[in-house]
């Protein structure tokens, strides 16, 4: 068994501790574009569905105005119609023009219905419209916050990050390059902690117990052991 000694056994746990934390925060970060999309997709939800309704709202106004106009120039050409007909001679060319009034009256009048419609529509819209702007308003800017509390954080964990990674390389070179290179193997093969506490004669990697010949041996600290069951390095910790 090769020899290591109980501060080199404690400096390899530090660098673990250190690497796990590091790991963390790289599946933190890694995740945090997408969640970071997520904001501005549900910004985008809200301020495309009130585009949406702003854009009916203005199709509205608009055929309300063109209605309004259409009854003016109804009533422009009612009105040369009637000057019109003072000087027609033919009692047919009279009613004809008669006619032609009271089909554009009848025009105007349903124009005019629908302008009523209209005026009932858009004064709902205008009403629920100014609402939901407010709404989304006050929904945009919880979302930045959020937004923001997110990126705060991300650029803390980046600063943090490049901590570890310079504590983890003054570690490293604490570590016997053996040792280092036992509990790398390990690392890759297991994909998750090297090295464990023994405590109660339970490993607390695989949480199986340890023989009892062997977790005594643990205490002696002065060689490096693994557990019998999942291969990790085992060492006991003081248990007061
Ligand atoms: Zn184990």
């Amino acid at each position: 068994m090769e020899n290591v000694t109980s501060e080199q056994i404690d400096t390899l746990v530090e660098f673990q501790k250190k690497e796990t934390e590091i790991a963390g925060i790289k599946v933190f970060l890694n995740n945090s574009p997408e969640k970071l999309d997520v904001f501005d997709e549900k910004i985008n939800e809200f301020q495309q569905a009130l585009e949406e309704k702003e854009l009916d709202f203005k199709k509205m106004k608009k055929k309300y105005r063109e209605n309004e106009s259409d009854v003016q120039v109804n009533l422009e050409k009612i009105k040369k119609k009637d000057i019109q007909l003072m000087s027609i001679k033919s009692n047919k060319d009279y009613q004809a023009l008669l006619t032609a009034i009271e089909d554009l009256k009848t025009q105007n009048s349903g124009l005019e219905d629908e302008m009523i419609e209209f005026l009932d529509v858009l004064d709902d819209n205008e009403a629920a419209l100014s609402k939901e702007r407010a709404e989304f308003s006050l929904i945009k800017d919880q979302i930045l916050t959020e937004k923001n509390e997110l990126e705060q954080k991300c650029e803390n964990k980046r600063k943090k990050l490049s901590d570890l990674n310079s504590d983890l390389n003054k570690i490293s070179e604490k570590v016997a390059p053996d040792l280092m290179k036992r509990y790398n193997s390990i690392r890759e093969k297991i994909k998750g902690v090297a090295i464990a506490a023994a405590k109660n004669s339970v490993c607390q990697a695989c949480y199986i117990n340890i023989p009892p010949q062997m977790y005594n041996e643990l205490y002696k600290s002065d060689t490096l052991n693994f557990c019998p069951n999942c291969q990790r390095i085992i060492y006991v910790k003081n248990e007061s």
